[in-house]
């Protein structure tokens, strides 16, 4: 009777703590408390509390011990006929001048996308585009507009997609008054997660995504940590840090591929599905895993 608090103990410490750890997704900060007698400005002595966070002061001012953050200028809001400006620490991938930073998926073949009135366009044919520069982690901005007349439905109607590291696809649809499946629908992590809500505007509109991405971390040929979403479309949260559960290329009508070890680093893509969407305003500020 009495080698039970004693077995408790034991498998709380080498069965249930390491299993607890191995699952605790976030690094744990150390977090000091102390108390200093200090004179208050009537001169009566107290007691203040002190705390600091991985070895700084709550409240410290001291910018060699907590150096404040870079100074930027923020960029603009976009209207549906001008589009914005971009935060001056960011890296413009697209400004509706040029194809300079672009290039077509397919090597020493120049892309068929063209530039028009400011826009981003596929032709027919003319397969994926990727970014010259590539990324990992990150915050990407992309604005886009599926074709004014509402040619097709479902899939057909409207879609391209934009493609973190080449391969994670936050799908591009015209999906005002337009059923597909959910997975599958404009904002979805295709094939993986539906967003939240449907916000879209009408086809012809000018809609934008806000995507702060976290790219998958792989070890000994394994996923060790997955990517994360968190996407606005129009300003609205449509994905709130989604997890991707694997990776998310076509493998057929009802299945999609699974995490496969790649490098820190990928282009941006975007899809041509046959249908002239367009993309104007792309740019892109570097996270940390
Ligand atoms: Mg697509």
């Amino acid at each position: 009777m009495k080698r039970k608090p004693l077995l408790l103990i034991l498998c709380a410490t080498f069965v249930l703590a390491p299993i607890a750890s191995a699952f605790a997704d976030f690094d744990t900060p150390v977090i000091k408390k102390w108390t200093v007698k200090e004179k208050n400005d009537k001169g009566v002595e107290v007691d203040v509390q002190y705390m600091s966070i991985d070895g700084v002061t709550v409240h410290e001012t001291d910018p060699a011990k907590c150096p404040p953050p870079p100074v930027i200028t923020p960029g603009t809001e976009s209207r549906p006929d001008k589009p914005g400006a971009a935060p001056s620490d960011a890296i413009v991938l697209f400004d509706g001048k040029d194809l300079s930073n672009w290039t077509s998926t397919e090597k020493d073949v120049p892309t068929k996308w063209i530039v028009k009135n400011g826009a981003l366009i596929s032709t027919k044919k003319s397969g994926y585009i990727r970014s010259k520069q590539e990324f990992g982690s990150c915050q990407l901005h992309v604005e886009w507009a599926t074709p004014k007349e509402a040619a097709g439905d479902g899939q057909g109607r409207g879609n391209s997609g934009v493609f973190l590291m080449g391969m994670y696809e936050v799908q591009v649809l015209d999906s005002y008054d337009n059923a597909t499946y959910p997975d599958g629908q404009a904002g979805a992590l295709y094939g993986r997660k539906a967003p939240l809500v449907n916000a879209c505007r009408k086809p012809g509109e000018w809609q934008s995504y806000d995507i702060v991405f976290h790219r998958p971390i792989f070890k000994d040929g394994a996923v060790v940590k997955r990517a994360t979403f968190t996407v606005f479309q129009n300003g609205v949260l449509i994905h709130d840090h989604t997890e991707l559960s694997g990776g998310n290329g076509w493998l057929g009508p009802h299945a999609v591929t699974d995490y496969e070890p790649h490098g820190d680093k990928g282009p941006i893509q975007l899809q041509d599905h046959g249908n002239p969407v367009l993309f104007r305003n792309i740019w892109i500020r570097e996270l940390k895993d």
